[in-house]
């Protein structure tokens, strides 16, 4: 007798997002960066308990709504890792990841919130939980428009960013992209987070370096409204405002990938 096999779509394991699901061996990406980091680029820090890191870190997420995430799920991951960048060597940025962390490359000095531990460790990365099981969801994760906006990645970032600027003292740096028309854009996380969790108290100026792509016509500039937008928010907290078209050491860099540009000789 011929047996004959009973074919049947598997249920969905988890519930389906239209974002992409979460990154393949991120638990291993996130302990191998936490190493890396606590071990070779700042040594000082090599007595940090990684292991009890990853699991805070992924005990924020998982067996829960990854459209349910909140700021007090990471308290736990964020009490773990606290890291003091000195006064006057926070570098913010916006639509200029790759410009910005070029810089901190080079000026090792400044550090971005990509070169402070967290956000080393999380940096390109996605990750979600299911409410309906302790696994991550490979599949789909949700995507902060079309889903919703307080998912477990958007929120981590929310999370990091705003302590990143609570701590900042001294003057603080952003590189802008003055290559789009919105070079200051109120809805970005610089925008709506950093700049608002900055202290007074501690910061008294900030120094926005506005920068060109060699390639493309400037769009907007330190005179455009986007960035008085930003000069009169920081005025209304004391804040000092300078504002430096193509500052000369970022500019340089982006000439080294263009070294024959007119703007470069
Ligand atoms: P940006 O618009 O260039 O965005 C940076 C990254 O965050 C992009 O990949 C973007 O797609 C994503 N992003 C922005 N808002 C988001 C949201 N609400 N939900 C999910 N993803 C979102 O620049 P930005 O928004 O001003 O953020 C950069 C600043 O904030 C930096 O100063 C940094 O300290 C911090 N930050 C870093 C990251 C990161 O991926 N490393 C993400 C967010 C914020």
């Amino acid at each position: 007798v011929s047996v004959g096999i009973l074919m049947w779509r598997q249920p969905p394991k988890h519930k389906e997002w239209k974002g992409p699901g979460t990154t393949a061996h991120f638990y291993e990406i996130l302990l191998g960066r936490c190493y890396t980091y606590t071990q070779v680029v700042r040594p000082e820090l090599r007595h940090t308990d990684c292991q009890k890191i990853g699991k805070a870190f992924t005990s924020a997420f998982l067996s829960k709504d990854p459209c349910g995430s909140t700021e007090q799920d990471y308290r736990p991951l964020m009490e773990l890792t606290t890291q003091t960048v000195p006064c006057d060597k926070t570098l913010f940025w916006s639509k200029s990841s790759e410009l910005a962390h070029d810089y901190t490359w080079v000026q090792r000095d400044m550090y971005t919130l990509e070169d402070t531990l967290l956000g080393y460790m999380a940096d390109g990365l996605k990750w979600c939980g299911d409410s309906g099981s302790s696994e991550m969801n490979y599949q789909s994760c949700p995507h902060w428009r079309e889903d919703c906006s307080n998912n477990s990645v958007s929120v981590f970032w929310n999370t990091v960013s705003k302590r990143f600027a609570e701590d900042a003292c001294g003057v603080v740096h952003v590189v802008l992209n003055g290559s789009i028309s919105n070079t200051f854009d109120e809805k970005s996380t610089f925008g709506r987070v950093e700049v608002f969790n900055l202290h007074p108290e501690k910061v008294h100026t900030l120094k926005a370096w506005v920068m060109h792509n060699i390639e493309s016509v400037p769009s907007d500039s330190c005179s455009s409204s986007s960035l008085n937008n930003l000069k009169q928010i920081l005025k209304t907290k004391n804040i000092i405002f300078v504002c430096q078209n193509n500052y000369r050491p970022v500019r340089l860099l982006q000439c080294v990938k263009n070294p024959e540009h007119s703007s470069c000789r």
